[in-house]
């Protein structure tokens, strides 16, 4: 650990009525952040690594099941058969047009629909 750098005199003026200077709070404050870093590498270092490179747990996006992209189908031809465009994620887009057929079409629709706004 390194040593922390006072100036001379410091703890020589502190009594034990005096409260420590400001520079004696700071130093404490820098082991005590200096501490807490070293615990949380340590910590880090006796965990897990996914295989993507996710800590703890895995935050990579996944992909759209069958059943996801069918319910996003679904609701968007409700949607525009009540007359509202949908605006669906750019992923939700990409899967659709992968499918083709009607999926694909009702896709190349809001695409054009949505003046190739997506998200
Ligand atoms: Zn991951």
């Amino acid at each position: 650990m390194a040593q922390i750098r006072r100036s001379p005199g410091v703890e020589s003026r502190a009594t034990s009525n005096t409260p420590p200077s400001v520079q004696a709070q700071y130093s404490a404050g820098n082991d005590t952040a200096r501490a807490a870093l070293l615990r949380m590498r340590r910590i880090m270092l006796r965990t897990v690594t996914e295989p993507c490179g996710c800590r703890w747990a895995c935050r990579c996006p996944k992909p759209l099941t069958v059943n996801q992209i069918d319910a996003w189908f679904k609701a968007a031809a409700y949607l525009l058969d009540q007359g509202v465009v949908p605006q669906l994620p750019v992923e939700v887009l990409r899967a659709l047009w992968l499918r083709g057929g009607s999926d694909r079409e009702l896709a190349g629709e809001l695409y054009a629909a949505t003046w190739a706004v997506v998200t």
